[in-house]
């Protein structure tokens, strides 16, 4: 019986062997085949992983700086002259601008310059617009749309309800990022891709926001983590909005971001307006968020700081975010600098 099991044993032995043998050559090119096909795919998620928990990280980061920064109260109340405004002008003039708000005219003499500073127009001046005004809407605008301009000199406008003691919208925040962004315009970003080019005006934007706070600007820090927020936020939401995991950014968004009710009220109200408006939405969060996002993020990570080809006053041109990368590697000693000012 022993003999008999001992036999049994070693056949069996020989028969595992020889069958692994025989699919050994198999596994091996099935397991040089599956690397090569699954490697570079596990890899590339791994990197975008990474990637996506890059972005979130800055969100966060952005997020807390933002909650203790203070408000800087900027706006006196009845400072806007002359709401009946045709033209987009306003009532009177300031340094040859025709503006219904002293406030808009101040801060846009001080922003202008930084358009040559930082190089935009090689060796030329900044444009300076014909007019700027806070305009009131009574639709859509007055919900969505923080501002508007027209190209290379003619007028920009911000949404009046920054202005506006009335409305939840007024504070410093939105008027600066807001402001800087159509000054853009009126510098002669335009053209198209239109939604490559305002995501080109947005990085332009948080460089000069940046070279005004480096400059000393306390105005100007408020509204650029703002900024570096929301672009990082929009940039991790459209990775997920298609896929499975939509439902844990939210998740995540709820307990990181929106932790107070207000912001929590203001995302729900807003959620239920955009249901089914998807495509718009998207098109939003891709354009001012998730693509500047994936234009500054990679430049200011090491120097020379220089930006990928953008859609600025000419096609192909290139921006230094040297200040942004100085902004955001210094982002604690600014806060505390706005914080000990106060
Ligand atoms: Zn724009």
């Amino acid at each position: 019986m022993k003999d008999f099991l001992v036999t049994l044993g070693s056949l069996l032995k020989r028969y595992i062997v020889w069958q692994v043998r025989g699919i050994l050559p198999l596994l091996i090119i099935a397991g040089i085949v599956a690397s090569v096909i699954v490697a570079p795919a596990v890899s590339s998620a791994l990197g975008q992983g990474r990637v996506l928990w890059t972005a979130a990280e800055m969100a966060a980061t952005m997020d807390k700086a933002y909650d203790k920064l203070p408000l800087i109260p900027l706006i006196p109340d009845g400072e806007v002259k002359d709401l009946n405004t045709e033209d987009y002008g306003g009532s009177f003039q300031c340094w040859g601008i025709k503006t219904n708000s002293e406030l808009l005219c101040k801060f846009t003499l001080e922003v202008l310059p930084y358009y040559y500073y930082e190089g935009l127009h090689g060796e030329n001046d900044a444009v300076w617009p014909a007019s700027i005004a806070f305009i009131p809407g009574d639709g859509q605008y007055h919900f969505h749309i923080l501002g508007r301009a027209s190209c290379a000199g003619h007028y920009a406008i911000l949404n009046y309800r920054s202005q506006n003691y009335a409305s939840p919208w007024n504070d410093a925040t939105s008027i600066l990022a807001t402001l800087v962004h159509e000054l853009g315009h009126v510098q002669g970003v335009c053209g198209e891709p239109v939604g490559y080019m305002e995501a080109s005006n947005q990085v332009l934007t948080f460089e000069i926001l940046a070279a005004m706070a480096n400059h000393g600007n306390h105005y100007a820090v408020r509204p650029l983590v703002k900024e570096l927020r929301d672009s990082s936020l929009s940039y991790v939401e459209a990775e997920l909005i298609d896929t499975p995991l939509y439902p844990v950014f939210k998740l995540w968004k709820h307990l990181t971001i929106n932790t107070t009710f207000e912001e929590r009220a203001r995302v729900a109200k807003s959620r239920r307006y955009w249901a089914n408006k998807q495509d718009e939405l998207e098109y939003i969060i891709r354009s001012y968020g998730a693509v500047p996002y994936t234009l500054y993020a990679s430049t200011v990570s090491s120097p020379p700081y220089i930006t990928p080809k953008l859609q600025l006053i000419e096609w192909g041109q290139t921006l230094v975010l040297d200040d942004l990368a100085y902004f955001i590697n210094n982002l604690d000693k600014h806060v505390n600098s706005v914080l000990e000012s106060k």
